[in-house]
Formats: C-alpha cells, structure tokens, sequence
C-alpha cells in the first residue's frame, strides 16, 4: 500500500484511485497470525504484551514491523486488543490533520474517566457462563482464542512494566451469560501507552500536557533508541522521548515482524532532504540517510531464504538513495543487485522523486525482468508556477521528460502519481494545467488530495491565498473524475492479454447460476489489482498466468490461463 506526498498515503484521507495499494484483506481473507513471519528469532517471551496500530502510509507500516521487532526481540508478545496488552503503542501520522486528529481521539479512550467508565461498566457484568469465558479477549499470535490466563488474573499491582500506567479492568469484556454463570475473576493490568512517529515528532513534549497518561513519545528518527527508551520504561521511569531528528544513524534491527507473507518491505533510505513547502516529513522525520547495500541486500537473502519472493524497497524519496559504503552502489545498481538474489522474483520500489529519477532506472527496468514494471512518480501540481511555490524542484516540462524516459522503455511500464487540488493561490488555470498533464501523460494510477495545511510547513503562511473547502471539493472530485475515465481506457487495453499475478487473497463470489465460485486476487508486474476466477485451487503465494477479460477503473478481471 504505498502511499502520498512521496510517501503514499491511500490509508489516509485522500481518495485512492489507483491500482497501486495493497490487495483488500477484507475480501481476501486477512492473514492469520501464524502467517505473519518475523524474520530473526524472537526469545523467550518475558511475560508482556504489546499492541502496536498504525496510522499512515507504508513506510509508517514497515516502521511499525520493525518495532514489533525490537519488542519481540526483547521478550515482549504482540497481541490483536489493546485490552489485552501491557504496551499500547500508536504509530502516527501527520501528513494530513485528520490523520493526526484521528491519534488523539485514540489517546482520549484513556483518559482517567473514560477508563473508569469502562471499569464501572465491566463490574456490571461480574458474572459470566462458563463458555463466555472461552471467548478471546485477546487472540494472540498464532493462538487459538483463549480464556484470560493465569497471569492475565493477576490484581494490577505493579508489573515489570511500571511507566505511567493506567490500570484497566474494562477488558473483562462486557457480555453477559445465558447459561451456567460463574463468578467472572477481576482482570486489573496497568498499561503503558506510547505514541510513535510524526505526531510524536510533532508535538513532542506537549502530549504529555494533552494526554498525561502518555509515557513513551518517540518519533521515528530516534528510533534506533527504542530498546534502550524501553528499558527506561522497564525501570520504571514514567516519561520517555526520543526526538532526536539530528541523527545520520538508520533504523536497524535483528528482528523485523512482517505482516505480509509474500512481499517484505525493506526501508533503504530514511527521512528527507527535499523540503516541500506542504510536507511535514523532512520535519517529522529527519535528514536523509541511506543504509548500506551490503545491510540491504544480506537482508534480502534472508528473505529469499524465509522464502520470500517479492521485495519492496521503501524511502520517502527511494531513488535518492545514496550507499554510504565504500562501494558507493547506484540505485540503479542496487535494485539489479536485489533482483539478482536467488528466489527473488519481484522487485518493487516505492517512491521516486522525480528529480531524481534518471534513464539509468529505466534501463535497469527494461534489463531485468524481476524489477516490477512500475513507477511512482509524484507530480502534485500540472503547474510549474505552482510546482515552484510548492517548492518541488522540477517544472511542468521537466517532469514530462522522464515520464517521456519510461514510456519510451521497451517494456510497457505503468505509471502512478500523487495530486494535490487546492493548494494556496491555484488558480483554475493551474488547476486546468493539472487536468491537462493527466492527458498528456495517461496514468494507471493517482492518489488525489485537497491540500491540508500543516504545523511546521512553510505553505502554512500562505493561508491568505487558501482556497475555500468547496472549491478544493469540486476541484478534486472533477480530477478523480477524469482520471477514472483514463484507467478504465488504460485497463481496457488489456482485454485478451495473459499477465503473470502474484495470489494473494481468495474470496467467495456468488455465481450467476448461483454457485458460491472462488475468487483469487493478486498484483501484476505493473501493480494492477487482479480479480481471476481459476478452474483449480490455487495457492496463495503462487504465480500463475492470468487473461484478462474485464475491467474496473481500479482492477482488471480475469481467469487462469488455460496453458497455465
Ligand atoms: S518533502 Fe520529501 S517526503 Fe515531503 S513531499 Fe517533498 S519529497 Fe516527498
């Protein structure tokens, strides 16, 4: 799922348009725990458990696969309630308000009187049937659902964990029995809660005045200080930061927990050095620093050997990677270098800078037939006058230079972008010239916003030249407007084709004859959505040849190819 301002954000509150995001788990089937493999192995657990969500964009979600990872690798279990963990950790965003406003609701649930409101609530419901308390208040990683533990009964009475905790009772769950009651044990556990990411780089110390049940404030640039701001936590200490952005240091671990079975995501490069005037990233997330390619690509042959096939490599700005070794490898050379490993059959990266972007890249792409046939190119703005008060670095004509470099490539390579409407002083000419680069370059994919101001950025002083609400609505619904039009035209070209897909997901679908019939989805190459219907059980994980029969402006339709 990658995702906006150069760092994807379709799980934002912008309207996804393209191809390009993940398969939907709710139609494919969510991965179990089992499933999800950290690669490392985790020791002995310690007795504690962690929640970890994540709001934001896919480097947030690969972020949040590696802190999984620091805690794994210090004992800690991950478990799928906030009830029933010790450590509720938020990994945040705040690219857009509404991201970041969604974190602080997520804080209020632990404001004293909302928990107190919860306890009482629970003390209602004291007495439960025998079966009731089979039910899983917490489904742990790869268990069966389980009753509250031994441990899990245990008064709250101080724990390993003794940061500013917030005693909670209420997951005792608030079902009431309908047969054979018995007397439901008190569950009191203290918590820890920590905010991670942008916001906690953004607000810094000032959550701990909003929110002083917070323990743990840790944008992403420090968090190569986790486990040692952990065990901090660990001692008891009641108020953690790390909001250091001065740093040349990336984020290593021993243990990353992936959260998707076939494609790992790998970050190559950290923070940004663009500085756009509307993005809070090169703030919230520091200067850029690159790891070397020797760490990437032993990671990626640890990969090939857990068995992984498809690597995605990460960075705000992927291609502005630079090898801090010796061996000063190119982007380009790396991404050849990664598609080489044994086993790897896929490589992705996500997202270019279009200053950056060079014939090297599409050479490598036409080279190797592992390295996807796709590019992210953000554009933003049609406008070079608006592209030069956005601060973006290349004109309108510029840009449609390198996409002239990846249309003339020998292989078909598809295109996506992000667009932002609405930004201070776009006039509907500019906006005209924003419509007018959809025709001119025809995309696969956009991921369309309305600008958002933001803390922090210097278009904030800009306000004075801000577009009204409705405007920027009727802006950005005409662009996504048009833009559908042209994927549908663009999916429509490939009616007949055999592309190879990646299974992913299974649904059921209902028949026309009324028969419920599997339906399999996974990604091309290209990163299209492929919804396929198969004569065979097919097996996630596989590549299989698919023809194409239909599409949608978002995913093309198809079945297994009938020499496949
Ligand atoms: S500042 Fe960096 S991350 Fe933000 S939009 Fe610009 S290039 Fe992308």
């Amino acid at each position: 799922m990658g995702k906006a301002f150069d760092i994807g954000l379709e799980a934002l509150t912008g309207v996804r348009v393209s191809n390009r995001a993940g398969v939907d788990r709710a139609t494919t089937g969510d991965l179990s725990d089992a499933e999800k493999r950290p690669v490392g192995h985790p020791p002995e657990g310690n007795g504690q458990t962690f929640y970890l969500e994540t709001f934001g964009c896919q480097m947030n979600e690969h972020d949040s696969e590696k802190v999984a990872g620091v805690l794994l690798a210090r004992g800690y279990r991950q478990v799928e309630s906030v009830e029933a963990a010790d450590v509720v950790l938020y990994n945040t965003c705040s690219i857009r308000e509404k991201a970041a406003q969604k974190v602080f609701s997520r804080l209020g649930e632990w404001r004293p009187e909302v928990v107190r409101a919860r306890v009482e609530e629970a003390a209602q419901h004291t007495r439960f049937s025998e079966a009731e308390t089979q039910i899983p208040f917490s489904k742990t990683e790869g268990e069966a659902p389980r009753a509250p533990s031994k441990q899990d009964q245990q008064p709250a009475m101080g724990g390993p964990m003794n940061g500013h905790a917030i005693s909670d009772s209420a997951y005792q769950g608030t079902k009431t029995a309908g047969r054979t009651e018995v007397a439901r044990p008190a569950v009191r556990r203290e918590k820890v809660i920590g905010v991670l990411g942008c916001v906690a780089q953004q607000e810094g110390e000032k959550i701990f005045a909003r929110a002083p049940w917070v323990s743990l404030v840790c944008g992403s640039a420090s968090y190569r200080r986790l486990p040692e701001l952990i065990r901090e936590l660990e001692r008891g200490n009641r108020r953690v930061t790390g909001l250091d952005t001065d740093t040349d240091e990336t984020f290593e671990t021993e243990i990353t927990r992936r959260d998707n079975p076939w494609r790992a995501y790998l970050t190559i490069i950290e923070g940004c050095d663009k500085a756009c005037s509307y993005c809070v990233v090169p703030f919230t997330r520091g200067p850029e620093r690159s790891r070397t390619s020797a760490a990437i690509l032993e990671e990626v042959r640890q990969l090939a050997d857990a068995g992984y096939t498809e690597v995605q490599l990460l960075g705000q700005t992927v291609n502005s990677y630079k090898d801090p070794s010796a061996r000063k490898m190119r982007f380009s050379e790396l991404l050849v270098g990664v598609a080489e490993v044994p086993g790897i059959r896929r490589v992705r990266f996500t997202t270019s800078h279009p200053r950056d972007f060079g014939k090297d890249i599409v050479e490598a792409i036409e080279a190797v037939p592992a390295i996807c046939e796709h590019v992210h190119l953000p554009v933003q703005s049609g406008s070079t006058r608006v592209l030069r008060v956005m601060a973006r670095t290349y004109s309108r004509e510029e840009y449609l230079e390198k996409i002239a470099l990846i249309r003339g490539a020998k292989r078909a390579i598809s295109v996506t972008t992000d667009l932002i409407v609405g930004f201070p002083g776009e006039t509907e000419n500019d906006f005209g010239e924003t419509l007018s680069l959809l025709d001119a370059v025809q995309y696969d994919g956009a991921f369309c916003f309305k600008y958002s101001p933001r803390p922090n950025t210097p278009s904030l002083k800009m306000e004075e030249d801000a577009i009204p609400e409705e405007e920027k609505a009727r802006r950005l619904a005409v662009l996504i407007e048009k833009q559908r039009e042209i994927q549908r035209a663009r999916n429509e070209k490939l009616v007949g084709e055999t592309l190879e897909v990646l299974v992913e997901g299974k649904s059921k679908k209902l028949h026309p004859a009324g028969i419920r019939v599997s339906q399999w989805s996974g990604h091309t190459s290209s990163n299209k959505v492929m919804n396929f219907t198969s004569r065979r059980e097919e097996s996630l994980g596989d590549y299989v040849r698919v023809k194409v029969t239909g599409v949608t402006p978002n995913s093309l339709i198809g079945e297994v190819a009938s020499d496949d």
